[in-house]
């Protein structure tokens, strides 16, 4: 009988960890310490609760996150597994209905008999081996506990939630349904705006009152999550040309490009509720409904949600961690999900299958393996293993982490790294063994 393995949190990444160790027939400790202990975002007890967008970005062939997902596919992914069966339609992005994603992954590793699920908050250091996976909002004796194992020089800073309004309360009389370029179904709600209403609201946005930073939080976000004010500060510009751009849509109404567009997605398969796309936001509630209130669509939109600042927990990887996701102070513990220093669910849940994979094959006294670099899961695991320590903050996955591959053009070289990824893939698997 071999020794089991403790997986510490039931989130993207540790799901995905303890399937792998099952897939290869290692029994799992699994721990998850809700419902009986919350993290400040977790609503539910279920295993793989999504606690903000229901996205797991673009599915569009020949882009950074598609070509990752195709990977964790490849490699037996759960959480796609459970996607694929709780799509909600949302363009080209695979997006889910948040409630069955949950009940898919929760029932299928509670049905799989090589792990145990103990629901319970794990308080100390686990015993090799072990994948620690508890995520941005690790508890406090979690946190404790990995900042001896790595040394102090983990952080806590913050992120920000968009809103969810309800479906009835947006104007469709001045909003519209596409994709931009057409591409999937038209599943967005799109809000135009004109050039002075563009204008107005977002004077309003940069003068709108904020929640206080409090003494231990830090005024630093994650590129990706920018806080829609703070993107505002930045120039007249820049959200029409970021989270409002209005590229590849056409307004039925007036048949021309809006100047500036809000995108809503629906968050449950039955389009009852949106999320106001790239609006994470640390205004105060009152102002949240004010200043989106400015946008035509939204002018008498019900909030069912408000956008709210967030904790992150994440470890200085390129010191403490390597490639495989072993610590480099402690053999035969793994470390998955947002903690390893990667932005988002994909991300994290790819951390999590190489983990899983690797604390098998550590159980089974095997050598470790991982995707090459060419790879996107590889460009990730290098990235978090490799990067400057001073400057390291949390990445997603996107071109500029893989290794150049020539070419003219932006597209060209995309697509040479795609498919040099691809190849890449295809032969490491093919030395890995049968088993994959
Ligand atoms: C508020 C918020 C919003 C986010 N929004 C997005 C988004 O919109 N899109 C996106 O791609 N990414 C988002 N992220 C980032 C990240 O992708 C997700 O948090 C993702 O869920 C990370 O996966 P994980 O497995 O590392 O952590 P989690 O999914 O959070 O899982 C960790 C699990 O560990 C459990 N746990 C913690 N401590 C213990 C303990 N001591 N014992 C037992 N169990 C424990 C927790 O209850 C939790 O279930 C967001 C993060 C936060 C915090």
């Amino acid at each position: 009988m071999k020794t089991p393995i403790t997986v510490v949190g039931g989130g993207l990444a540790g799901v995905e960890a303890a399937w792998q160790c099952a897939r290869f027939g290692v029994p799992v400790e699994l721990y998850e310490m809700r419902p009986a202990t919350m993290t400040p975002a977790h609503r539910t007890g279920a295993l793989a609760e999504l606690v903000c967008s229901n996205s797991f970005k673009s599915m569009v062939d020949g882009t950074a996150p598609a070509l990752l997902k195709e990977e964790m596919r490849r490699l037996g992914s759960l959480t796609l597994k459970a996607a694929a069966a709780s799509r909600v339609p949302a363009g080209g992005a695979l997006a889910v209905d948040r409630v069955r994603f949950a009940e898919e992954v929760t029932t299928a590793l509670e049905a799989e008999a090589g792990v145990n699920v103990t629901r319970v908050e794990f308080e100390e250091w686990p015993p090799a081996p072990a994948v620690v996976a508890t995520g941005p909002l690790t508890s406090e004796v979690m946190a404790e506990a990995l900042a001896d194992a790595v040394g102090r020089g983990n952080l806590y800073f913050f992120d920000a939630l968009a809103p969810i309004v309800s479906a009835e309360s947006v104007d469709m009389g001045k909003a519209f349904e596409a994709s931009r370029y057409d591409k999937g179904d038209g599943a967005y709600v799109n809000c135009p705006l004109t050039a002075t209403e563009y204008r107005a609201f977002t004077c309003a946005l940069t003068a709108a009152s904020t929640a206080p930073f409090r003494d231990f939080e830090k005024k630093l976000f994650f590129e990706g999550c920018v806080p829609v004010e703070e993107l505002a500060r930045r120039g007249e510009d820049t959200l029409r040309f970021g989270p409002m751009k209005p590229v590849g849509l056409k307004d039925p109404r007036t048949g021309r490009r809006p100047y500036a567009v809000l995108q809503l997605r629906p968050e449950v398969l039955s389009r009852e509720m949106f999320g106001l796309v790239g609006f994470q936001t640390r205004l105060k509630q009152r102002e949240q409904r004010r200043v989106f209130q400015m946008i035509p669509a939204l002018a008498e939109a019900e909030f069912l949600r408000y956008g709210a600042a967030h904790r992150n927990t994440y470890i200085c990887s390129p010191t403490a961690l390597e490639a495989t996701t072993e610590l480099s102070s402690r053999r035969g513990v793994f470390v998955a999900g947002q903690l390893t220093g990667v932005e988002g669910y994909m991300e994290s849940a790819a951390t999590g299958i190489v983990a899983g994979i690797n604390a098998a094959r550590f159980a089974r006294g095997e050598p470790f393996v991982y995707p090459p670099p060419e790879t996107a899961t590889g460009a990730l695991l290098r990235y978090i293993s490799t990067a400057p320590a001073a400057t390291f903050a949390p990445m997603n996955v996107n071109f500029g982490l893989f290794l150049p591959a020539g070419g003219k053009g932006k597209r060209d070289r995309q697509r040479r790294v795609v498919a040099r990824a691809r190849e890449a893939f295809t032969k490491w698997l093919a030395n890995v063994g049968e088993e994959f």
